[in-house]
């Protein structure tokens, strides 16, 4: 196994989050569950919006037995306004899986529902403390442009520390279209990428987003909210959207009516 050094740019980088990574709720716990609302919250979805959400449902759903003792309609209809509402039914099932089997092996965690490499990674890193890089869009930039020769561990103890700092460096500083080396970046010093002026050229390519006005996916949005507000509305209203919802188990449909997901049963 491969050494970890303890570089001088992680240092810096550590010592900087200390003075100045915010104080955020999911920062504050080690508790599993909390990690991993916070994780699928997050994914997509900036800070600032998943904050009172997060709030809220670990409030009405502090444990996986709470929220599997729901219907994923109420899941559904409590995750409105974050977008993607996949990841309501994901956790859902996540916490239908724990309750009945409790937490699989960190080895698994990838078996869960909705945990893809990076959520159970963040899992592993965030609540178990184990030494591993969550490797996110923010982190994968982050590690191209500056640890280009690959990342070079954290000190012992400290990969909680380095995963959040990676993540706020990639966010706050090392950001894809206007990175801001020389504004106050911890880790300027020694950065190939800003000393070789290659920054921008250096950015991971990321998958571009069709453009949500009109689409499938806001007519959706539409229709779950129109759902969440009157408990039922007209598949006819839009047929398209309410046949892909009913398709990814966030609706069911009554007739000619759709309903929440797992409503009467
Ligand atoms: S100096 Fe620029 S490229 Fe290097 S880590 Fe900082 S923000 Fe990113």
């Amino acid at each position: 196994m491969r050494a970890a050094p303890d570089t001088p740019a992680v240092r810096r980088l550590l010592r900087w989050f200390d003075r100045e990574g915010p104080d955020l709720p999911w920062r504050r716990t080690r508790d599993r569950w909390a990690v991993l609302v916070s994780e699928v919250m997050l994914q997509a979805t900036p800070v600032s919006r998943v904050l009172p959400y997060y709030a809220e449902w670990l409030t009405r759903w502090p444990r996986p037995r709470d929220l599997a003792a729901a219907s994923v309609g109420e899941a559904v209809a409590a995750w409105q306004g974050l977008g993607y509402p996949r990841r309501a039914r994901a956790l859902h099932g996540a916490a239908g899986v724990i309750t009945e089997s409790g937490w699989p092996h960190p080895s698994r965690y990838g078996d869960l529902p909705g945990v893809g490499v990076y959520t159970a990674d963040a899992l592993r890193c965030f609540a178990d403390g184990q030494p591993v890089l969550p490797e996110d869009v923010n982190v994968r930039r982050v590690l191209a442009r500056r640890f280009p020769g690959g990342w070079p561990g954290a000190p012992r103890g400290k990969a909680w520390h380095a995963g959040q700092a990676m993540m706020d460096l990639g966010r706050d500083f090392c950001r894809a279209r206007a990175p801001r080396c020389d504004d106050g970046c911890p880790v300027r010093t020694g950065c190939p990428a800003a000393d070789a002026g290659v920054v921008r050229e250096v950015t991971p390519r990321t998958r571009r987003q069709a453009p949500y006005e009109g689409s499938l996916r806001q007519r959706r949005g539409l229709l779950l909210r129109a759902l969440a507000d009157n408990g039922r509305v007209q598949v006819g209203r839009d047929r398209d959207a309410a046949y892909s919802l009913v398709a990814d188990g966030l609706a069911d449909r009554r007739g000619a009516m759709l309903v929440p997901a797992g409503s009467g049963r």
